[in-house]
This record gives C-alpha cells, sequence and structure tokens, in this order.
C-alpha cells in the first residue's frame, strides 16, 4: 500500500508554471464535473484536489515527472462517459483531462490511417472519415461524447464490433507518455508489427493505469455503400435471444445484434415518450448488415427474415435506423431515469451461452424482487444488465446488489465468461476481479504495473490493487 501525498500549493505553483495558470483547475465549481463518471451512486463520488489540462505530450511529460517526484496520483481523464469509475480520483492527487487536446491531426488515404489526438469525440472521428468516403468502425453507444482516447483506454466495444471488432482492432499506434514521463510511440502507420512484445496491446484496455494515450493512429476502412437495419420481434424472451447465435453461422456477417429485453424497450419508450412497436410485450432483436451491393443485401435480409420468423419471431420489420438506434442508445438514461442508482452490469459470455444467461438473470430478478433490465450487444455476448435500485431503502440495497452480483458472476465464470466485455474494471469491479479472476493472470498484471510504474502513480486502485 502506497501513501500518497497530497497536492500543496507548491505542487499547484509548479503545475501552473508547466501548463499555465489557466488550465490548472482549483475551484470546487470547475472541479466538481470531474468528480465522478456516469456512475450515479453516490458512493463512486470523489472531488479531485486539482485538475490540469495540457495541450501535447511534453506537458503531459512534465506532468507526470512532477507527480513521481512528490509521489502524487496522476488519473487520465477523457469526457467522463466511463461506467466503471476508472476516472474518478479515489486516491486524490492530479486528475490530468485531456479535453484541450482535441485535433484531427492527419487522414492519410493511401495508409488508411487517421491519426488523432486523445480529446476528439469518438462521433467526429467518425464524421470525419465518413466525409472522406471511409469508415472508422469503432462505435461506441456513447460515440457522441466520448473521447477516442477513452475508448483506447477502455478497449471500448459497441455496434459494430460483431463485424468488425472492438477498439483494439481499429489500433495501429499510440503515442503515449509512459509512468515515468518519456514519450514513446507504440506501432505507427504499420499493417503488421512482429517486433518483440505487443505493448501497444497491453497500453489499449489498461484504463489510464500504464500511462497516458496522448496521440492514436486510427485503421479506417472503406465506407460500406448500403446499409440495411432489421428490427425482429419476438413475444419471448428464449426465442429472441436464441436469435442471436443462431445467426453468426448464416455467412452473413452481420455488423451488429443488438438485444432489448421487454422492460428494457418499456422504460425506454416511456423515457422517449415515443411508440415502440409491440411494446407491451415484444423483445427485440435489432440486426444491421452492410455492403456495396445492394441486392445482396436484399437476400439477406430475407434469409435474416426467414430464420427469424422459423424461431418464432412475431413480425421483421426493416426499421427506420434513427427511430431504433435512438431507443437503443437511450437505454442507459432511461434506466437512470426511472431509478437514479443503478448498477450496470457488463458481463460477457461465449455468444452461445447468451439464452441462458439471460434466462438466469431474469430468474435473479424475480428471486431478490429487483428490476434487472437486460440490453446488449448480444452479437458478441455481451450483456449489459440494469439493477435498479428502485423503491428499496439504501439497507436493503446494501444487502440485494453484492447478493445479486455474486450469483451473476460466480454463474459467469462458470460457463467461461468474464466480469466486463467493454467497460472495464475501473474502481468499481477491482474486488470482483480480485475474487473471480484467474490469480495467476491478476499476478502477471501485477508484476507488469510493478515494472512499468514503480511508484504507482499511474491510476491507482483502479484494474488491479496493491491494497487487496
Ligand atoms: C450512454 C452510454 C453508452 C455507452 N455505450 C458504450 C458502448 O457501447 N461500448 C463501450 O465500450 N462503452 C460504452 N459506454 C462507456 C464509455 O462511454 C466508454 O468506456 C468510453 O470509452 C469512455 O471514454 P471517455 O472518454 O468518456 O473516458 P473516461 O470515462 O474519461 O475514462 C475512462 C478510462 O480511460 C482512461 N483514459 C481516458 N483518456 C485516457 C488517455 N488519453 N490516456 C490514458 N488513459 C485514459 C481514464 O483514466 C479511465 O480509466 C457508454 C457509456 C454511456 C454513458
Amino acid at each position: 500500500m502506497t501513501n500518497y501525498n497530497a497536492v500543496t500549493s507548491e505542487v499547484v505553483d509548479k503545475l501552473k508554471a508547466i501548463i499555465g495558470d489557466k488550465y490548472v483547475y482549483t475551484d470546487s465549481d470547475k472541479l466538481e464535473t470531474y468528480s465522478h463518471d456516469e456512475v450515479t451512486d453516490p458512493r463512486y463520488i470523489k472531488m479531485p484536489e486539482v485538475v490540469v489540462l495540457p495541450v501535447n505530450a511534453e506537458e503531459v511529460a512534465e506532468i507526470i515527472k512532477l507527480a513521481n517526484s512528490y509521489l502524487i496520483p496522476i488519473v487520465p481523464r477523457g469526457a467522463g462517459t466511463g461506467l466503471a469509475c476508472a476516472a474518478v480520483p479515489f486516491k486524490g492527487g492530479i486528475v490530468v483531462s485531456l479535453e484541450r487536446m482535441n485535433r484531427i491531426l492527419e487522414i492519410d488515404t493511401e495508409n488508411m490511417i487517421m491519426i488523432t489526438e486523445p480529446g476528439v469525440t469518438t462521433e467526429s472521428v467518425q464524421k470525419e472519415a465518413n466525409e472522406k468516403g471511409f469508415l472508422y468502425a469503432g462505435d461506441p453507444c456513447s460515440g457522441d461524447s466520448s473521447f477516442i482516447g477513452g475508448n483506447v483506454a477502455t478497449n471500448a466495444g459497441g455496434n459494430k464490433a460483431v463485424k468488425y471488432g472492438v477498439t483494439r482492432n481499429q489500433i495501429a499506434g499510440l503515442e503515449m507518455v509512459t509512468p515515468s514521463g518519456e514519450i514513446i510511440t507504440l506501432g505507427g502507420k504499420l499493417k503488421k508489427d512482429a517486433s518483440g512484445y505487443s505493448l501497444m496491446n497491453l497500453v489499449i484496455g489498461s484504463e489510464g493505469t500504464l500511462g497516458i494515450v496522448t496521440k492514436i493512429y486510427l485503421k479506417i476502412v472503406a465506407l460500406p455503400k448500403h446499409t440495411m437495419d432489421l428490427l425482429a420481434i419476438f413475444k419471448d424472451l428464449d426465442s429472441a435471444i436464441a436469435l442471436a447465435p443462431k445467426l453468426m453461422g448464416i455467412g452473413v456477417s452481420p455488423v451488429c445484434v443488438e438485444f432489448m429485453d421487454n422492460a428494457t424497450i418499456q422504460c425506454v419508450e416511456g423515457f422517449l415518450r415515443e411508440k415502440l412497436p409491440h411494446s407491451a410485450d415484444g423483445y427485440y432483436i435489432i440486426v444491421q448488415i452492410a455492403g456495396d451491393n445492394e441486392e445482396v443485401l436484399e437476400d439477406q435480409c430475407v434469409l435474416i427474415d426467414e430464420i427469424a420468423t422459423e424461431m418464432g419471431a412475431v413480425e421483421v420489420l426493416v426499421a427506420d435506423p434513427t427511430v431504433i438506434w435512438k431507443a437503443r442508445k437511450a437505454y442507459a438514461e432511461a434506466d437512470r431515469a426511472r431509478s437514479l442508482v443503478f448498477s450496470m452490469e457488463d458481463i460477457v459470455v461465449p455468444i452461445n451461452k447468451i439464452p441462458e444467461t439471460v434466462r438466469y438473470i431474469e430468474d435473479l430478478s424475480k428471486k431478490y424482487n429487483v428490476a434487472i433490465h437486460c440490453c446488449g450487444h448480444a452479437g458478441d455476448g455481451n450483456i449489459h444488465a440494469n439493477i435498479l435500485k428502485d423503491q428499496h431503502s439504501d439497507k436493503e440495497w446494501e444487502e440485494i446488489l453484492p447478493a445479486v452480483q455474486s450469483e451473476i458472476y460466480a454463474m459467469v465464470y462458470g460457463i467461461n465468461g468474464k466480469l466486463s466485455g467493454e467497460h472495464g474494471i475501473g474502481y468499481k469491479r477491482v474486488a470482483a476481479l480480485e475474487k473471480y479472476g484467474n490469480p495467476t493472470e491478476i499476478k502477471m498484471m501485477k508484476a507488469v504495473k510493478m515494472a512499468l510504474d514503480p511508484n504507482l502513480i499511474m491510476n491507482p486502485g483502479k484494474v488491479i490493487s496493491f491494497d487487496c
């Protein structure tokens, strides 16, 4: 366990000397924004001591060197849309916000690489690529606000992962500042690289614990000419959820296969005040397909329609993408509007185990008399199960939540699943990873952390903890 030092006025003065007075925040009004991410449970809020907004890698490096010399934690921060409390400064220290590093630096159409700073929103990256006739395939539901650097640090998944993979699969290179303050580029404009350990891949998904990403080399691909969204509606959970694994082996290569259970649909409908089809008793599977040949896509639609109907779909619609994706993307906000305090679980299981996992969660909901709304990326085995506090008292919630979580995690690990498919471990799931994760794997993670960050200043208490 490390005893970190507090941020003194001397440290604040030195930070101001590095990046200028204007970009060092110490007023509580300004600090509040950085005291939480999208997790609204008051237990996961902590005011920073100081927030700094560097504008380039050199400034980041100076800040990290200063933090090492004073033994003060550093907490990197993107847009704060995280769902694992990974950007919250629980051990105090300096929050390094990347919001001013927000430029798209280059689009290299010959090498199919876009280079950006970390504070560009995911949506801006997508739009810029589209305007040049390319696709940036990273697509988390939070894309209108999350930063690309945050996506790298969390290895964000999203709505195109079935076909194109997660953020890791979109990265060709990174510039980063190491925990000792050196600036290094890992990878680059390369299609392949077998030159030693893949440190770049170690950094992707490390949630700010192994350094700060300051520049990103993103892969871009040709933009498909046509996209179609299908909505298959079922009247029972089992048939709906069984469609996802079925679609994987039919040669269609969907961009995504998303799932919304009935409780989620009703909650979203109430929140958006927009009528959704079969909302009284429907379960949705949303399938997106994309390609250059419209006729081929139409044939694929027919095939998906036939299979879904065979499996019990009461209706298969060519969906209006704006309506259906607005509904799909609003699920977390809708749950929050109903119950400010809720826990979003992010389990991932082999795709063919999704039906039994969702059924199991539904049974737990009845057993503990707690609402659990299931929604998510069924096509990559990633289910978001939102456990809602609703009318339960704080005392009841403190008993129900860990009990439900324990049962879910034990079940998931029993079928070779994991705690998080895309939101990460952050602070919220550290104890659970220690409990359910493979002990040798955790020992290796700690060894890597100790080797790269011997003072343990980079985002301490996240992913792994030396206090456990
Ligand atoms: C409505 C909603 C929908 C969402 N949908 C999805 C989804 O579909 N898929 C998905 O994967 N996630 C989703 N998320 C979660 C979240 O948006 C992602 O985890 C996102 O990648 C976080 O990016 P951010 O910029 O907000 O990072 P933050 O929340 O600010 O930080 C997240 C982590 O990254 C670290 N970090 C940030 N920037 C850097 C950097 N430059 N260098 C090093 N470390 C850094 C932080 O220290 C922290 O550990 C959703 C969230 C919301 C609220």
